[in-house]
């Protein structure tokens, strides 16, 4: 593949530098790839160590080539530990910075909330790094409680505990306690602390307690039900004051230690932060005047992630960075408190998306193409119907300033011949005919729209005829955020970033599903309805990585169309461009994924077999082929989901 000059790849893409190779002009990876990824001189993708900026960048390519020889074949779910090790330390740096910036008195101390991503591997991890920032962990169900109390948390860290609550959850809690968690429930109703006051006396023992109080300010965005006085979780003003008064009648007000205030989630904007934090500190300062012997503020989620790099207050995107987010909530906090004349309390912050987003990609190989373009413009024939030789005249007065009245002429003739086929007034060759003239003028009109300034509107037209390239992956398993709330997550091709895209392509999945698709990319010139990518050759492997996945999209997936979890892998990233395979998780095999839906693997083999043994008998089948039918059988329920090579 040729590679065009400087001044086609400006017309193309109105691109402005070009000095960090083509893919990371096109993609906007300087804007969105916060430096754990370059593209190497030879075009493929690479990870940068972030916590060793005089490392080899790693070919992912070759980490992808690398795990096939071992077995490990794509899709793939890649996670790189330095990533997830350098979010926390950031978040813990950043507020330690912001504590001593402000002479804040009191301290941070984040905990992970698990859903979020429960993987063991993950939340192990976060344990380890987060020992010497005493970070702990936030459960909102009973097994994430237990898996919480099966980690080895450091001796001051927090665990918190949300949600809905039983009598065995409430059980579990205040008796971890005598193990040395400091795990404290945090009330969601005034019923659930007459649960909590009746498994406490059952057992003797008091609880640490948290009172969760709903905030009015809404932020904006997909999130936004998360927040404001509408959301699920949390107490209404008149109930906080019923558990307070509940708490000093039964002599137990000492208990309540922490308040929990929910900011939301990918908050954009940090005047919202700021906003939020105030309306938390009005609550907290109220109840110290009451006599409640706060200490601790939680302030839950909120921490954005960029996933566009546009750094705005939009859905996809933030307006600020770790430390100003830090810088703010400290700020806030301390005026507040110093206004009121209270104490610094020790600010807790439950950020997920913000420490693991960032930590996983997910990989996967395009399978085939649909093509929406035909390269030579078929021959007149004689008894073509006029309509045909209406398509094919369009090229005679095809230009830039008459495209939008090509494309509609074409639009419109196309579908008047598919409207005669239907009615039976021409034949199949005559629509075939029909329909290669106007891919061929599709063709046409993108090159001319990709060198021209056209509207939004005929770039949506277009937007209809790009090409699709179907993935080995499944959206509903791996992106469910992308099928649910339109998610946008940084897409590229992972190889030949220093040759120019020539296509223009939409992703689908292996889903049998319409939905099935992704077609909102993220590009250094804004959101692009098709992705750039290059033409491929039937037997090119070619990758497509999806980046930041690491939050929500690992654990949400559910089973359509019985695709199970991706195979896993870690890696640590070595000095000299080379990698070390940390640990390997297999996905689901179809019989775990059966298993799933309650099927019995086994019956259903047994089943087949019978009637493999019935079509032998009578004379259907040969021996041997029985023998292969059922190997094929036995291997497929014991092999991934996803289509194998
Ligand atoms: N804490 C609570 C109570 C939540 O509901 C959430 C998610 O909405 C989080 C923490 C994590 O939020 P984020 O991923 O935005 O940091």
């Amino acid at each position: 593949m040729d590679i065009l000059p400087r001044e086609f790849i400006f017309q193309q893409h109105g691109v402005v530098e070009l000095d960090k190779g083509l893919g990371a002009d096109i993609y906007g990876i300087d804007r969105w790839g916060h430096e754990i990824l370059t593209v190497l001189p030879n075009g493929d993708a690479g990870l940068l160590d972030v916590q060793n900026p005089s490392a080899q960048a790693v070919s992912i390519p070759s980490i992808v080539h690398d795990l096939a020889e071992r077995g490990i074949h794509s899709p793939i779910l890649l996670r790189v530990n330095s990533f997830l090790e350098n979010s926390l330390i950031e978040l813990n740096s950043g507020f330690a910075n912001a504590i001593s910036t402000y002479e804040y008195s009191g301290e941070y101390r984040g905990v992970f909330p698990i859903k979020v991503n429960q993987q063991a591997e993950v939340v192990e991890r976060i344990v380890t790094t987060g020992r010497k920032y005493n970070y702990g962990l936030e459960v909102g169900s009973k097994p994430e409680l237990l898996i919480a109390l099966a980690q080895n948390l450091a001796k001051d860290s927090l665990l918190i505990c949300n949600g809905v609550k039983d009598e065995e959850f409430i059980r579990l809690a205040i008796l971890s306690c005598k193990i040395g968690f400091n795990t404290i429930i945090v009330l969601e109703s005034p019923k659930e602390l007459e649960l909590v006051l009746q498994v406490s006396k059952a057992l003797n023992e008091k609880p640490r307690l948290g009172v969760r109080i709903k905030l009015t300010h809404q932020i904006q965005g997909y999130w936004a039900e998360s927040s404001g006085d509408r959301s699920s979780f949390g107490m209404t003003t008149d109930n906080v004051v019923r558990v307070v008064e509940r708490l000093q009648t039964e002599g137990m007000q000492d208990c309540l230690t922490l308040q929990h205030s929910h900011l939301g989630s990918q908050i954009s904007d940090i005047n919202d932060v700021r906003r939020i934090v105030k309306e938390a500190c009005r609550f907290y300062t109220e109840l110290k005047t009451l006599g409640v012997p706060l200490e601790f503020l939680d302030l839950g989620g909120g921490l954005g992630v960029d996933y566009t790099g546009e750094k705005q207050s939009n859905e996809n995107s933030v307006n600020y960075a770790l430390g100003e987010y830090c810088e703010a909530v400290v700020e806030t906090v301390k005026y507040a408190m110093d206004e009121a004349q209270i104490g610094h309390p020790t600010i807790v912050t439950e950020s997920g998306r913000g420490v693991v987003a960032l930590s996983s990609m997910l990989i996967f190989d395009v399978l085939d193409t649909t093509l929406y373009d035909s390269k030579v413009l078929p021959k007149p024939n004689e008894n073509d119907h006029h309509l045909i030789g209406d398509l094919l005249a369009i090229e005679d007065y095809l230009s830039a300033e008459r495209l939008q009245e090509s494309v509609n002429d074409a639009i419109y003739y196309r579908d008047e011949v598919r409207a005669l086929f239907r009615r039976g007034n021409i034949d199949i060759k005559s629509l075939a005919q029909a329909e290669t003239v106007f891919r061929y003028l599709v063709a046409r009109f993108k090159k001319i729209a990709a060198a021209s300034d056209t509207s939004p509107q005929l770039d949506e037209q277009l937007g209809h005829f790009a090409d699709i390239y179907h993935g080995n992956f499944s959206l509903f398993q791996s992106l469910p955020d992308v099928w649910a709330i339109d998610q946008l997550h940084p897409i590229m091709p992972l190889q030949r970033l220093n040759e120019v895209p020539d296509r223009h392509a939409v992703l689908s999945d292996i889903t049998c599903d319409s939905d099935g698709k992704v077609d909102r990319f993220v590009l250094a010139d804004g959101i692009s309805k098709t992705l750039p990518v290059h033409d491929i050759a039937d037997d090119e492997a070619y990758y497509i990585g999806v980046f930041f996945v690491g939050a929500y999209q690992e654990t949400l997936g559910d089973l359509h169309n019985l695709f199970g979890d991706t195979n896993v892998v870690t890696i640590a990233l070595g000095e000299n461009g080379g990698f070390d395979l940390l640990h390997e998780v297999e996905g689901d095999t179809i019989s775990e994924v059966l298993d799933y839906v309650e099927y019995d693997a086994q019956a259903c083999l047994a089943t087949f077999r019978k009637r493999v043994d019935s079509a032998v008998s009578s004379k259907q089948l040969t021996i041997s082929e029985r023998r292969v039918l059922i190997a094929a059988y036995k291997d497929s329920l014991g092999g991934y989901t996803y289509f194998e090579k």
